[in-house]
């Protein structure tokens, strides 16, 4: 018996280049980044920031580094920072959160929703002492998707009310974009209306927007001048990024295709709820199912060729561009002929 190609719903981040991306890589406009800034690059980081409403953009590598890099400006070592329980920064970057930008975390509640703290939570955990050994609380840093909440949305009028309690304290912001298209595409709004407020946000094109490669940390231009010191002090300085940038460009023109694969994750969870799954219901193209033995059910689900991974306790499924309807009413089909 052969095993049927796997359908792959592991994450967003499997996608594929196309032939239109490819082309405009290998016809790129190139220059010299490090010595005096490419010029596809400065067209992808003058479209970001635009869209993104900043007056300044850089492009970085990964979205692991533009956070680090603007942790690494907002923070003293020492700082405390707080962001949501479960975000990237706190569980996914190594704690290079502590190691490199030297803040102390302190994670926020759920309080709103799955993955939205509150601005009460805000106010209560920044606890501001004039105590000499208090803690200086200086940041907060908030997820727009929430990942680890499985792609959970936080809507403008809420994370207006964060910034602005952030901003009350003293607080600096800094939002974890990664995913911040879908949440635009989900709730209907521009990017711009969910980064109101904010000192700093970092989104990444090479997720379901499909580039290979490629995160842009955006913010006012001082930030962004430290930030292309600090980028390159951490090895991110590229050469001839115009290949990488053409890339970003065709990436943008892709921000409303992601309305597809918010479709495809709610047939997904449909499917899975007919058969008996606990599953949330997608905000945008993640889903999360509640299993009792996790290992066991992404081995099932790869012996029939439906790829997932786990995600705090449970199983995690990403849709994308490059699975379509089709594929995912196999992967419906896969999981039901099987029994997984
Ligand atoms: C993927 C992701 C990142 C990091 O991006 P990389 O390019 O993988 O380093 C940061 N934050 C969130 C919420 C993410 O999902």
């Amino acid at each position: 018996m052969t095993t049927p190609a796997p359908i792959d719903l592991r994450s967003d981040t499997v996608t594929r280049p196309d032939e239109q991306m490819l082309a405009a890589m290998a016809a790129a406009d190139v220059g010299d980044d490090v010595l005096d800034h490419d010029p596809t690059m400065r067209a992808l980081e003058e479209r970001v920031a635009q869209l993104l409403g900043t007056s300044s953009a850089l492009w970085v590598p990964s979205g692991t580094m533009g956070n680090l890099i603007a942790l690494m400006l907002h923070l003293k070592r020492g700082d405390r920072f707080l962001a949501p329980r479960g975000a990237h920064v706190l569980n996914h970057e190594l704690g290079s959160a502590a190691w490199l930008a030297g803040g102390m975390p302190d994670p926020l509640d759920w309080d709103a929703g799955p993955g939205r703290p509150t601005a009460e939570a805000v106010r209560a955990q920044a606890n501001l002492t004039m105590a000499y050994d208090a803690l200086h609380t200086t940041l907060l840093c908030l997820e727009n998707t929430h990942n680890g909440a499985g792609g959970a949305v936080v809507p403008p009028h809420e994370h207006a009310r964060l910034a602005a309690a952030a901003k009350e304290l003293g607080l600096k912001v800094h939002l974890d974009g990664a995913r911040l298209w879908n949440a635009s595409v989900a709730l209907g709004v521009p990017p711009a209306a969910l980064t109101v407020g904010v000192d700093s946000v970092q989104v990444c094109l090479s997720k379901g927007l499909g580039a290979p490669v490629g995160s842009v940390l955006a913010g006012e231009a001082e930030f962004i001048k430290a930030g292309r010191r600090v980028r390159k002090m951490l090895g991110g300085g590229v050469r001839q990024g115009g290949v990488l940038a053409a890339a970003g460009l065709i990436a943008l023109d892709r921000i409303d295709a992601l309305g597809d694969d918010h479709d495809n994750a709610r047939i997904l969870a449909d499917g899975l709820v007919e058969q008996g799954w606990q599953v949330t219901a997608p905000q945008t193209n993640m889903l999360l199912a509640a299993v009792p033995d996790v290992q066991l059910t992404l081995q099932r689900l790869r012996a029939v060729g439906v790829l997932a991974v786990p995600m705090n306790g449970q199983v995690r499924f990403v849709t994308h561009r490059n699975v379509s309807k089709s594929d995912v009413e196999e992967a419906l089909r896969r999981i039901a002929e099987a029994g997984v």
